[in-house]
C-alpha cells in the first residue's frame, strides 16, 4: 500500500499506532486538574503523603551511568520486605512494574490481562497501550468488592489468551484487602495458567496481610510496591516487582538498561535505612489515626451516605450528590478524586487523609456545602 503522503506531511500524528491514536491516557490527578485549570490548595486526590521527609543528595559525580539495579537498594529493600535480592526488581515507580508485567508476558494483539474493577487504572491503561485486551470481572460492594474466584476460574478456562491477573490488595479505590483464605484460592486458580500480580501499593497501612509468605511456593505470584505512598516519595518514582527469580530475570530482560537514576538510588537508599523504616512506620501510625477521625468526621455529616472501612491512606465515601460535592470542594481549592465512572461507584468521592490542618479545611468545606448534622 502507498504512503499517504499528504495526509502524514499534514498531520505526522497519523503515522501513531491505531491504538495509540484510539487511547484515553490514564488521567492522573495532576493532569485532570491542570486540564481543568483548577488552583487546588488542598491536594487530597492523588494518595500522596501528606507530610515529606528532607533527604540532601550524597552522591554528586553524575557523569556515570548508574548501576543497572542499585545494589544497596535492592539489599535494603530486601532487609525491610524480608525476602530474597534475587527475587526483587527496582523500577521506575510501580507504575513501571505494570507496563513491564504487560510487555514482557502479553503478545500485543493476542493476548489479555484480567483485571477486578472496580481498581486502579493503570492495568488497562497499559494493557491497551500495548494492544492488549482487558478481561473485567466487576465485583460486588455487597461482597467488599472481593474478586470472584470461580468467575476468574472460568475466564481463565474460556480464554487461554489471558496471561496476567491483576489483583490490588489493599484496592484502590475502595481501601479493602483480599482476605487470606482468598488469597490462597486466586494464587491456586492462577497456578500454571497466568502471572498473579498482588498490588501491595499500599500495604505499609496493613503489612500483615501482605502476600509475600507466599511466594516460596507461587512461582508464578509477582507483588507490586513503591515507595509513593507510606514512604512518602512519589516525587522520586522509585518502585519494586518482587517475585520468584525466573520470573524477576524475564522482567529483566525487558527494562530499560538504567532505569534507576543514581539520585533516586542515593534517596531510595536513605528512605530504607533502619531509621528510614522507622520514620516511615511513625508517619503511617499518624495517617491510620487521622484517618480513624476523618472517616468519623466525614460519616456525621448530611449528605454522606457511607464512608468505607479503609487498609490505607484513603477513603472511599459515597454521598448522595457527588458530582455537586465534587465540583464545590474544587471551587474552594480543596481537590479530591471523583470515581463515579468506575464501575459500581457512582457518586463515591476518594479522599486521600492529609495533614490534620488540611482534613480540618475539609470538614469545614464540606459543612458549608451539606449544612450542619
Ligand atoms: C500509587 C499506585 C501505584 C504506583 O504508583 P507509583 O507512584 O508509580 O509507584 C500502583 N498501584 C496502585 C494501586 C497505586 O495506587
Amino acid at each position: 500500500m502507498a504512503r499517504r503522503t499528504d495526509t502524514i506531511a499534514a498531520a505526522p500524528e497519523t503515522l501513531a499506532r491505531a491504538e495509540v491514536q484510539a487511547l484515553t491516557p490514564y488521567q492522573s490527578a495532576r493532569r485532570i486538574v491542570a486540564a481543568a485549570g483548577g488552583r487546588g490548595d488542598v491536594w487530597l486526590n492523588a494518595n500522596e503523603s501528606s507530610e515529606a521527609a528532607p533527604y540532601a543528595l550524597t552522591q554528586n559525580l553524575l557523569n556515570r551511568y548508574p548501576d543497572a539495579q542499585p545494589g544497596e537498594v535492592i539489599a535494603r529493600y530486601a532487609r525491610y520486605a524480608e525476602v530474597e535480592p534475587e527475587q526483587i526488581l527496582v523500577t521506575r515507580g510501580g507504575d513501571e512494574g505494570i507496563d513491564l508485567l504487560v510487555r514482557t508476558f502479553c503478545v500485543p494483539g493476542r493476548d489479555a490481562v484480567l483485571q477486578f474493577p472496580p481498581t486502579y487504572g493503570m492495568y488497562s491503561v497499559c494493557a491497551e497501550t500495548s494492544n492488549v485486551r482487558v478481561v473485567n470481572l466487576t465485583t460486588d460492594p455487597a461482597d467488599d468488592w472481593a474478586p470472584d474466584v470461580d468467575a476468574l476460574d472460568e475466564a481463565l478456562e474460556r480464554d487461554p489468551g489471558i496471561q496476567v491477573v491483576f489483583a490490588c490488595s489493599p484496592n484502590n479505590p475502595t481501601g479493602g484487602l483480599i482476605a487470606p483464605e482468598l488469597l490462597e484460592r486466586l494464587i491456586e486458580a492462577t497456578r500454571g495458567r497466568a502471572i498473579l500480580v498482588v498490588d501491595e501499593a499500599y500495604i505499609e497501612f496493613a503489612p500483615e496481610a501482605s502476600a509475600k509468605s507466599r511466594l516460596a511456593s507461587a512461582p508464578h505470584l509477582v507483588l507490586i510496591r513503591t515507595l509513593s505512598k507510606a514512604f512518602a516519595l512519589a516525587g522520586i518514582r522509585c518502585g519494586f516487582l518482587i517475585g520468584s527469580p525466573a520470573v524477576i530475570g524475564m522482567l529483566k530482560k525487558v527494562i530499560a538498561p538504567y532505569p534507576v537514576p543514581t539520585p533516586v538510588a542515593d534517596i531510595a537508599e536513605q528512605a530504607l535505612s533502619l531509621g528510614g523504616v522507622a520514620a516511615m512506620e511513625r508517619r503511617v501510625a499518624g495517617t491510620c489515626k487521622r484517618r480513624a477521625e476523618l472517616a468519623q468526621k466525614l460519616s456525621a455529616l448530611p449528605g454522606v451516605l457511607e464512608v468505607r472501612p479503609s487498609s490505607s491512606n484513603f477513603l472511599l465515601v459515597r454521598f448522595a450528590e457527588g458530582a455537586r460535592v465534587f465540583k464545590a470542594l474544587w471551587d474552594q481549592g480543596i481537590i479530591v478524586r471523583d470515581q463515579s465512572r468506575q464501575p459500581t461507584l457512582a457518586n463515591a468521592i476518594r479522599i486521600t487523609v492529609g495533614t490534620a490542618e488540611e482534613n480540618a479545611e475539609l470538614i469545614a468545606a464540606l459543612r458549608g456545602i451539606l449544612g450542619e448534622a
